[in-house]
């Protein structure tokens, strides 16, 4: 049986130091903001290479307050890509703008940068990339064209804690960066967190603001602000496993290329890490035209993997008031038909990778309609 994600895999090994952080968390009754969530704010901004961070109640609420902090609003326009999480398209749509989707590239799955102009209008506000998988984006075509029209760039890097593009890490480079600390994600608090990092100082004060209340002197509203802020208890247990991180994100990348040496060779497309990339491999996902039945003859082995995502958010039944309909993203499309999304987590050992590989590759064997490469 090879797990999908095994978040008690990696308890166990910190359990002392995470009851320890706990304990002092309620002794101090502190239970919202206080001083862990701040000296973590410091320790996770300064890890991205960001002057400042903001901690709040999720990545969506990250991704909507660096929206409004931003100035986006009623009537205005996003670029961004459907190839994500819906998260971030809903974060658009809670502050009234309308997503303009551009396709992906299909080696990286992350923005087509050279579709970005075309979607601007006198309407657009801000580009809005995702570093999927753990994958930069492309990000100084994005920041050409956003300076060239005046345009915020806010990063969506809930997938790609410590990721890093021509050698500096994701977040810190757009406008505004926002950060998951999902259970599942690279760095997960043991429940729901997030965090806008930033290098401007008044983008940072506006997120502060609106994270509590608009307020900065209690009970004094000046912005119409939202109960986004982050716990006491959640803020100590990140500031443990961020000591991990790094660590982690060495043995998932470890993982990675066991995979791409064993899978090499067969009738599918693995993950690539572009040279100017650091990928931290969020998800490693492979692609291949048989997905479906490859995972379920998985499945019956007992191994278990994920489809991220089955269906693109612009065909999202929920989404469908932004107009978009089959065949408008083409790449997007047809990632969705192909990605599978093998175990990928620290704790995950040489031998389960092997056998991981050894299944795919004997589905590869017995296929009996020939297998076409992606
Ligand atoms: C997880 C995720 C989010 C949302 O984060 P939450 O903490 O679950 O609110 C946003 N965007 C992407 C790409 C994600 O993977």
């Amino acid at each position: 049986m090879v797990p999908f994600l095994d978040l008690k895999a990696q308890y166990a090994g910190i359990e002392s130091e995470v009851l320890e952080a706990v304990r002092r968390s309620l002794a101090s009754a502190q239970h919202v903001l206080g001083s862990e969530v701040a000296a973590f704010e410091e320790e996770f901004a300064r890890y991205t290479g960001a002057r400042f961070g903001v901690g709040v109640n999720s990545g969506t609420s990250a991704l909507h307050l660096a929206l409004l902090a931003a100035g986006v609003g009623p009537g205005d326009e996003v670029v961004t890509v459907s190839s994500t999480f819906v998260a971030t398209v809903a974060a658009i749509d809670y502050v009234g703008a309308r997503p303009v989707f551009v396709d992906v590239d299909p080696a990286t799955l992350t923005m087509d940068v050279s579709k970005i102009p075309a979607a601007i209008t006198n309407h657009t506000k801000a580009i809005l990339p995702v570093h999927l998988h753990g994958h930069p984006a492309d990000l100084d075509p994005v920041l050409d064209i956003a300076k060239k029209n005046k345009l915020h760039v806010i990063e969506d890097a809930a997938q790609a804690h410590g990721a890093e593009y021509k050698g500096r890490r994701v977040g810190s480079i757009g406008d505004l960066g926002c950060f998951s600390f999902y259970p599942g994600k690279n760095l997960g608090a043991y429940g729901e967190g997030g965090m806008v990092v930033t290098n401007n100082e008044e983008l940072a004060h506006t997120v502060r603001m609106l994270r509590d209340w608009g307020q900065e002197r209690k009970y004094h509203h000046d912005l119409k602000g939202f109960n986004y802020r982050m716990e006491g208890i959640q803020g100590a247990i990140l500031r443990v496993k961020l000591r991990h991180l790094d660590g982690w994100t060495d043995a998932r990348r470890r993982h990675a290329s066991r995979y791409n040496a064993l899978l090499d060779g067969l009738n599918l497309a693995r993950p690539i890490e572009l040279d100017w990339a650091r990928h931290v491999y969020h998800v490693y996902a492979v692609r291949i035209a048989q997905r479906d039945r490859l995972q379920e003859m998985l499945q019956s082995q007992g191994i278990q993997t994920a489809i991220h995502y089955p269906i693109p958010v612009h065909l999202q039944k929920a989404y469908r008031d932004f107009g978009y309909s089959n065949g408008d993203l083409p790449v997007t499309e047809a990632a969705a038909k192909q990605l599978l999304s093998l175990p990928m987590y620290p704790e995950l050992t040489e031998q389960q990778v092997k056998m991981v590989c050894e299944a795919v590759s004997s589905f590869n064997e017995t296929t009996s309609e020939k297998a076409k490469p992606v």
